[in-house]
């Protein structure tokens, strides 16, 4: 009786003090993706935000997110953001996976292309959803509310198609030149053309080093890098006039694809119409600078200082125009420094991969073994979805599938090898992420028919790249250093709560639906709403 009591005054002064949840839904919702974004390195410069991070971190903060799949990759990452689901469910492995089916030479199939296109392959493809195999959030809004738009600006044209899905009103992404979309329908926007011309003249200009602050200086230190790359640590982002792969990999890339969304922001009116809209923004330079410098020098610290200014001007522009916006923030996935950095730092067993494990080698060591023709083995990567060569007797597929697990399990730098029998008897796990077995992190990336015959999960700490002349560090494993990601909630005015327990980045779908009251019915996603952020009116499951 007394405990009964003590509840119902609790909850009544619960209920009046409750702080400042917002009357009504938000007209504009606004979701970042931070290409590369680790949760460790969202702690580390959390006390250094001032601006646009500092403000969405003052929300609801969730600094354990997980991308809770084994392939962190920036398309699977991507397509759990709003769909609510694993890339088990929506069909997004991985960047890249294998079709030996297809009608081309190339086999290899890229996650935003449609692979039937005549002339195309995996590197020189035609952009499009059709591998996306769930709605997203976007859509869902559309189909309930015809008025709504559904809008996505991305450095990466992965990025924007995962984050917007089979229909949207306008897509836009980098292509190494320009901003381009691949919605052939949707009429172009005047501020994209005058964008355009802006973004190409300031291009054609050299650009100074950036001045970086005392912070950052104490980065500041030349490390030598294995395999052919060169020294990083010190970099300050001066660029030659028409340098485009320097534009890519620093803080000017995000300020351009954020001026394009303010810009749409202002021609759509967007947040200011009958129904509620929804803005997706992957910033992907946080990515290119991780990949080129790796996560630990002045360069990281440069971009991220710069990323949390650039961030803070876009809101700022969202609130001089009076919307009612609320906004999630995110990354695809984690990252993880240099290993040679690393040792430097004390992770003494930091390494980089084997060469010996490309399946393009391994292939042809156990071809010859075995007394087989052709490549054996086929698969974008030392490590995650290898593929039997189809093309031999099934006999022999299966003596090369056996000797290929031995060959792989032998190897020091592998931690496990799961084949596709063991992943399709393993169910999805709902528990909480951060305790997943490596089989149940693997299963939320296996999709039959899709995946590979066997799934190779490296060592904790061993990079898998080997030759450095273009990227030097990575991610894509199911350590937690590419897994864990912050998830943030910010909306005007709604109280501040920093949240230590763990959650997925598939419960940031369900929980921005129920913002906006777009029913998601409990157990037809993968995610569930979370009832901590203010504002959210979770169903009841
Ligand atoms: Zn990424």
């Amino acid at each position: 009786m007394r405990l009964k009591f003590v509840a119902a005054v609790s909850a009544a002064l619960f209920a009046s003090q409750a702080p400042a949840q917002a009357p009504t839904s938000p007209k504009l919702l606004v979701v970042f993706s931070i290409d590369q974004f680790s949760a460790d390195l969202f702690d580390e410069y959390r006390p250094r935000f001032t601006a646009g991070l500092a403000r969405l971190a003052s929300g609801t903060s969730f600094h354990n997110g997980y991308q809770a799949h084994a392939l962190t990759e920036t398309c699977p990452g991507h397509s759990t953001i709003l769909t609510g689901d694993h890339p088990a469910r929506t069909g997004i492995i991985n960047n890249f996976w294998t079709d030996q089916s297809i009608a081309r030479s190339d086999k290899s199939v890229y996650c935003a292309e449609d692979e039937t296109q005549p002339g195309t392959s995996s590197t020189a493809y035609k952009v499009s959803p059709k591998h996306l195999l769930v709605p997203t959030l976007g859509e869902l809004m559309k189909q309930r509310w015809p008025a709504s738009r559904n809008v996505a600006v991305s450095g990466k044209d992965r990025g924007a198609v995962m984050m917007s899905g089979h229909v949207a009103d306008q897509r836009w992404y980098w292509n190494g030149k320009t901003f381009v979309t691949d919605l052939a329908g949707a009429a172009v926007p005047q501020i994209v053309t005058r964008f355009d011309a802006a973004l190409a003249t300031a291009l054609a200009q050299p650009r100074p080093a950036l001045e970086p602050p005392a912070y950052c200086q104490g980065k500041a230190r030349a490390v030598a890098i294995e395999g052919g790359g060169k020294p990083v640590g010190t970099g300050r982002f001066a660029r030659d006039a028409g340098d485009l792969t320097a534009f890519r990999a620093s803080p000017e890339f995000d300020g351009s694809t954020l001026a394009l969304a303010a810009g749409l922001v202002d021609e759509m009116k967007l947040g200011r119409g009958a129904a509620p809209d929804l803005l997706s923004i992957s910033l992907s330079a946080t990515d290119y600078v991780g990949h080129t410098y790796g996560t630990e020098g002045e360069e990281m610290c440069l971009q991220l200082l710069e990323l949390d200014r650039e961030i803070g001007d876009f809101l700022n522009v969202l609130d001089s125009r009076g919307i009612d916006y609320a906004v999630a923030l995110t990354a695809d996935h984690g990252g993880k420094d240099v290993p040679e950095r690393e040792r430097l730092a004390g992770v003494t067993d930091a390494m980089r991969v084997d060469p010996a494990l490309s399946p393009a080698t391994m292939g042809k060591a156990l071809v010859a073994q075995l007394g087989l023709r052709g490549p054996g083995l086929l698969g974008d990567s030392a490590f995650g979805d290898m593929y039997v060569d189809r093309s031999l007797r099934a006999a022999d597929q299966k003596r090369l599938l056996a000797a290929a697990v031995a060959a792989y399990r032998a190897n020091p730098q592998v931690e496990a090898v799961f084949t596709a029998a063991q992943l399709q008897a393993t169910p999805v796990s709902s528990a909480p992420p951060e305790t997943w077995s490596l089989i149940q992190r693997s299963r939320a990336s296996y999709l039959p028919g899709r995946s590979g015959d066997f799934l190779v999960v490296l060592k904790k700490d061993v990079t898998p790249i080997s030759n450095t002349s273009r990227s030097v560090a990575t991610h894509g494993s199911l350590w937690d250093y590419d897994r864990r990601v912050p998830i943030l909630f910010w909306r005007k005015g709604v109280a501040t709560a920093a949240i230590e327990h763990s959650v997925d980045t598939v419960d940031i779908m369900p929980t921005l639906a129920s913002q906006i009251g777009l029913p998601v019915q409990p157990g037809s996603i993968d995610g569930h709403c979370l009832s901590d952020v203010p504002g959210t009116q979770c169903p009841t499951r």
